[in-house]
Order: structure tokens, then sequence, then C-alpha cells
């Protein structure tokens, strides 16, 4: 790891042509270490730019560097341009090539562009020169903090930068409630000392809503939730007429499975929507039950432990049916998890 890092140090030490990626839909973690890493990286003069496969949503849009994004849906020519005459590319919060779709298929086409990835994610696949992977950081913020302060960079820290690093910690821990450790609170005292304002923040990411998410949530919570007692198991689904009804654009549907772990006998959360060609499923779970490996097993997804993701291709009554009928195989484990 410290040689890693010290061949990173110094294949940064001259101006290079930096590509910066991340996942489809990015979330808070996925925009905050993206630009985050962007404003580190300027500071050495080196030409950057961060490409996404899809568009971010409104509440991240405030970051500083967002209106420079190249989203590779909408500016094909152009970022596959970039990424071809890349030196270097960054690979943030995700672990393998096919999370980014037809970006993936541009990256992997370049077995001499250097890959350096920085990732939370369980599992990374081998495609980069550099990997920094640690499934114990609560988020890829996290870790491109450490991958500062590890290059003995403290000093280029400032505010822009600590916001979008706070940012993707405090969506990714929903606000320190999942995936913290000790180190990561040392982390985030030290970005609070730098002068990062958590309260601002909290109001800017959680605090904004507009009217029509909130009457989305409430119409969720009181019209497409079932909660299975005997599978100790809740599921939101959404169909593709409550889209249009709700106007719900990208984002809007962000946090809305965790209210079912709220429940005390919810252990396994899933939210489940018709998108335009894909059904996309979320899962939660608390304590050691691994919604990773349904994930993975069953519907072509991934993450962490306690949150991964997924797709069907089969509609969206047939995947809810889909993950009833594999609830009786969970059914032991999900009444052993502990309150
Ligand atoms: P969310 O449910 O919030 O979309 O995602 C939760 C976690 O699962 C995130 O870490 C995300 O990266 C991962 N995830 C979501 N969808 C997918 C997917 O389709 N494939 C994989 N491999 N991971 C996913
Ligand atoms: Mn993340």
């Amino acid at each position: 790891m410290e040689k890693q890092l010290a061949e990173v140090k110094k294949l940064l030490s001259s101006p290079k042509k930096i590509v910066i990626t991340s996942h489809r839909n990015p979330d808070g973690d996925a925009m905050g270490s993206s630009l985050g890493l962007q404003l580190f990286l300027d500071q050495f003069g080196h030409d950057t730019t961060v490409i996404l496969p899809s568009s971010y949503p409104e509440f991240v849009a405030w970051m500083k560097g967002s209106e420079a994004i190249l989203i590779h849906d909408d500016s094909t020519v152009e970022s596959d341009e970039k990424i071809n005459a890349a030196d270097i590319i960054f690979v943030l919060d995700y672990n393998g090539l096919d999370r980014v779709d037809k970006m993936g298929e541009v990256i992997g086409a370049l077995p001499d562009t250097i890959k350096i990835m920085i990732d939370h994610h369980l599992h990374p696949d081998d495609f980069c020169d550099y990997t920094f992977s640690d499934t114990s950081a609560s988020s890829t913020c996290e870790m491109v903090y450490d991958f500062i302060i590890g290059m003995d960079e403290a000093a280029k820290l400032n505010i822009p930068l600590g916001e979008c690093l706070y940012s993707g910690i405090l969506t990714d821990t929903g606000s320190f409630k999942y995936a913290t450790s000790s180190k990561l609170f040392r982390v985030v005292a030290g970005l609070k000392d730098m002068g990062v304002d958590d309260t601002k923040l909290q109001n800017l990411l959680f605090n904004s809503l507009p009217e029509k998410n909130l009457r989305l949530l409430g119409f969720c919570l009181n019209n497409c939730m079932e909660i299975l007692p005997e599978y100790k198991t809740g599921i939101i689904s959404l169909t593709k007429e409550d889209y249009e009804h709700f106007d719900i654009q990208r984002g809007d549907t962000e946090g809305i499975v965790n209210y079912l772990l709220m429940m005390r006998d919810v252990k396994l959360a899933a939210f489940i929507t018709e998108q335009p060609t894909i059904v996309k499923i979320s899962l939660r779970s608390k304590g050691d039950f691994s919604v990773q490996k349904i994930a993975k097993k069953h519907f072509r997804g991934g993450g962490h432990r306690n949150a991964s993701g997924g797709a069907s291709f089969k509609g969206l009554r047939a995947t809810i049916n889909k993950l009833k009928k594999l609830l009786p195989e969970y059914k032991e484990a999900l009444n052993n998890i502990a309150d």
C-alpha cells in the first residue's frame, strides 16, 4: 500500500492529463470523491476532467466543479476523446467496468493508460494498475481523504474540497448511522477543524427537498409498502405510472429504502422500481446479513454487505415475486439477526 502510494505520488509529481470517473447514477459519494479529488489534483497543475456515465442529482449540484463535469451519455464523443487522450484514469467509488456501461468499454480498451482505483465496494475487479480498496471504509470520500494525507499533502486540503469529501461521508453513512469507525470520526474531526461547516452541508444535502419529494415519500410509506413479518422483510415498489404521476427525477427516491429499516422487526429492506428498460432493486440489511450476496447471485449486482443494488429484466411484478420466492432460503438467517 505504502509502495503503491509512493509510486502514485511520483506519477503525480509532473503535470498529466487526468480523467476522473465514477459510477452511473452518481450519488453523494461518487460526486464528492470525484470533485474532491479534482480540487486536489488541480493544485498540482494537472489537466483534469471528471466524466460520469449519467448525470447527477440536484442535491449535489452545488459542489464546486459540478458545472464542468462531462456526462458520457450526453457528450459521448468529447468524453471518449478525453478518455482516449488521458495519461491517468481514476476509478472512484466503483469496482468493475460493468458499473460504467459504454464508458467501461472505452476504458477497458486502453491497456497502456494508467488506471488508479480508489473504492470501498466488496470484490474489486483486477483491471487497474493501482488498486486502493478498503471495504471497511465508510465511503470513497473517506479514502480520498486518506489518499491526500497518505501522500503527505494535508496542506492542499481546503474548504470546497473538504465540503465535497464530507458530503460523500454524510450521504454514504446516512449521517453517521452506518459503516462508521473511530477512524472515520477522526477524519471528520479533521475536516471540521479545517473549517467545513457540517450544518450547512446537512441543509444542502438533506433539508432542501421540494414538496413533491415528501409527498412521494408519504405515498411510498402509505400505499406502496409491504411487510412480510415471517421473513423480517419490507418491500417498497414503484411503477412506471408512479414515476409519471410524481414526476420522479434522478435522485428523488434516494434514501426511501432506509425508512423500512426504522422498524425493529425489519432486517431486510428492498426498494424496487420500474425504470424505462429495467427494474432496479436496492437492498439494505441490518447486522451481518449480506445483501451483497443476494444482489450478486440473483440480480446481477453488488455493493456492500448492508447496502447493495442490482437490476432485473423481468418486469416489476415478476421481480417482486422473484425476491419473495428467495426469502424462505434466508428465513433462518433473517430471524437470527440480533436487534
Ligand atoms: P443503491 O441501492 O443506493 O442504488 O446502491 C447501494 C449500493 O449498491 C451502492 O454502493 C452501489 O454502488 C451498489 N449498487 C447499486 N446498484 C448496483 C448494480 O446494479 N450493480 C452493482 N455491482 N452494484 C450496485
Ligand atoms: Mn460509496
